[in-house]
């Protein structure tokens, strides 16, 4: 094992949650649809390493929020070559000048974090350029489901409108579903997380108005501290990064 990897047992954070997930499908409320979660295997400030070594566990979704560290990752040699099936998700905030430099990043996969018409319908015209044959990029509307001003994503009242912004306007942008961060520290013995309801809600708003079957519409949400919770909640996507890839550095801002 390389040092950069230091003493994290990838293998065994990954079927730990892996576990977990199979044990909170099967709590879920059986009213829900019954798509099996995907996890998003979060790497970010985590070297390349990590990932081929979580990869070459079997894991093939990987997240990261910061557009530079994506690309640089994704372009890894040792990555490329060991990783060819790999499947990145943008997780972060996405910024226009950026859009380029996510784009041209090897396997990426989907960008979840929609949050303006702007950034749709840039991120519509600049996949033209660099889509491989017709696929189209696979994308999801961020939700602001905790109001908080920090945090981007529209209004859920809003969700509907950008939704149907994208079916409309954007051929080059195939609609997967629903992404919320939602609060930090929410505790859950208060009750299930109102992020979580309101984003499932928000799903069942959008495909009541614009027609859309439930179950083609994802919501992700979730992450280490959660994603059990989230997936009892009907999350369909998680993002799990430091139980599986270790703590990371507290930020100092
Ligand atoms: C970092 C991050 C995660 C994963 O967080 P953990 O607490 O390490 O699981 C999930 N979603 C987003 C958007 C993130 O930025």
């Amino acid at each position: 094992m390389s040092s950069e990897s230091g003493e994290v047992d990838v293998m065994h954070g990954l079927k730990n949650v892996l576990a977990q997930i199979e044990i909170a499908v099967n709590r879920r409320s059986k009213d829900l649809p019954k798509v099996t979660p995907r996890l998003v295997a979060v790497s970010k400030i985590k070297p390349a390493s990590l990932v081929i070594q979580a990869y070459e566990a079997g894991q093939r979704d990987f997240g990261e929020n910061y557009v530079n560290e994506l690309n640089e990752k994704s372009n890894n040699p040792e990555l490329l070559e060991k990783c060819k099936d790999i499947r990145w998700h943008f997780i972060g905030h996405l910024q226009t000048n950026k859009i380029n430099s996510l784009l041209k990043s090897p396997g990426l996969y989907m960008v979840q974090t929609v949050h303006s018409e702007k950034l749709a319908d840039n991120l519509n015209k600049q996949w033209a350029k660099f889509r491989k044959e017709e696929e189209k990029l696979k994308v999801m509307v961020q939700i602001n489901t905790s109001g908080e001003e920090a945090k981007s994503g529209v209004e859920p009242s809003e969700a509907k409108i950008l939704v149907e912004y994208v079916l409309k306007n954007c051929p080059n942008l195939d609609f997967q579903g629903l992404m919320t961060i939602g609060q930090y520290d929410y505790d859950v013995s208060k009750g299930p997380n109102p992020d979580f309801i309101c984003l499932a809600k928000c799903r069942q708003e959008v495909c009541e108005k614009l027609n859309l079957d439930v179950n083609n519409v994802e919501l992700s949400m979730g992450m280490s501290t959660d994603y059990v919770h989230a997936i009892e909640l009907g999350a369909t996507t998680v993002r799990v990064g430091s139980v599986i890839f270790g703590a990371r550095p507290p930020k100092n801002k």
